[in-house]
């Protein structure tokens, strides 16, 4: 299969260019056709001469995304189901969810996912791959395309490890950022990570202006590690040495995904942890209604003590809010992104 034009951030199809002989500026054209214009075929490009036009059908391909299915929840919200046209025919699912300022977009960054964490869906179906960067973009263009809708917000939290990712996500998102590529800046884009504490330290040094959410979960390690298998490489304890750092060189507080599972991680002395290990830090909590998925070990606490918890954490200082569940009728809320497999 030929490469995917998409995949490359501009400086990189500057550098294609030259390769092939032609002026460097002639990137920033075939950009604007791909992500501004969207155009489907190099025939399109009508700036470029017929030879170049050739000489790109030649070389490389414009990839997109077949729509294999598309639900939609009673709160709006939609799940689409991509065929990524790739040699496997894979699949993968992204979210359009709808807030009061404007539309966000759960993608996902690799077809299934290592981690392995017990109380996700996304694990149940073996790991193949991670996306190009072009099949990351690709989620936006053809939700945008097929919803008639500009995005405000992304939002990497759907199926696979963004962090396991690395250089094919930092490569979308300077796609993503580019004023010639989607035009959304950093500050509107938030990469959730397991707690890949080499990666976090990567990410920090890049200097990247995005939201960084940490899937916490339990403050004890040995909860941790049962909830997550990537606690026993990366304890709470390095964890949380790389999120400081992450705050120090960035200046930008850290979201900690917490999903609250009945009589596992809700009770007040989890929440007493919880304050011990994020006390003074620039910090946010998400508490999350745990979603149940399929085969699922944790069950969703109360509302009640959902409501403690939050009311713990905010008398003690740190900041707590409960996520809005969106999508759950159809299996669009956090945790219920699974890869598939055509029937
Ligand atoms: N791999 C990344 C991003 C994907 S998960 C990560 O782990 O952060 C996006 C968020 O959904 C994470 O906070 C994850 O822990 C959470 N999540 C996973 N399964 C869930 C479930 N069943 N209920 C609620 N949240 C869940």
């Amino acid at each position: 299969m030929k490469t995917n034009i998409k995949n490359f951030t501009i400086e990189e199809l500057k550098e294609e260019l030259k390769n092939m002989g032609e002026k460097p500026f002639r990137a920033e054209q075939i950009f604007k056709w791909l992500f501004s214009d969207r155009v489907q075929t190099f025939d399109e490009m009508t700036n470029l001469s017929i030879d170049l036009r050739k000489k790109l059908d030649d070389k490389y391909r414009i990839g997109t995304f077949e729509i294999v299915r598309k639900l939609e929840s009673v709160d709006g919200t939609k799940k689409y189901l991509f065929n990524v046209q790739d040699e496997d025919k894979n699949l993968i699912e992204s979210v359009l969810m709808s807030y009061h300022h404007g539309y966000t977009i759960c993608v996902s960054s690799q077809i299934g996912c290592k981690m392995g964490c017990k109380f996700c869906a996304s694990t149940g179906i073996p790991f193949a791959r991670s996306l190009e960067s072009g099949e990351i973009v690709e989620q936006i263009l053809a939700i945008e395309k097929d919803s008639n809708i500009r995005i405000s917000n992304i939002v990497f939290m759907g199926i696979g490890e963004p962090l396991d990712n690395f250089d094919n996500v930092m490569r979308a998102i300077k796609i993503i950022n580019d004023p010639k590529g989607l035009n959304i800046g950093a500050r509107h884009i938030s990469i959730s990570t397991s707690g890949l504490v080499p990666k976090i330290y990567e990410l920090a040094d890049s200097k990247l202006q995005c939201t960084l959410s940490i899937s916490l979960h339990s403050s004890n390690n040995k909860k941790r590690s049962e909830m997550m298998p990537v606690n026993n490489a990366y304890p709470i304890e390095e964890l949380i040495e790389a999120c400081k750092y992450y705050i120090k060189v960035t200046n930008k507080r850290i979201s900690f995904e917490y999903a609250l599972a009945k009589d596992n991680n809700d009770n007040l002395n989890d929440a007493k942890e919880l304050v011990k290990l994020l006390k003074g830090m620039l910090a946010h909590v998400n508490l999350i209604p745990i979603n149940k998925i399929e085969d699922g070990a944790y069950t969703k606490s109360s509302n009640e003590n959902i409501i403690k918890f939050r009311d713990y954490l905010n008398d003690a200082g740190i900041v707590a809010t409960i996520r809005r569940e969106l999508g759950s009728d159809i299996d669009a809320a956090c945790g219920q992104l699974r890869r598939q497999n055509l029937k």
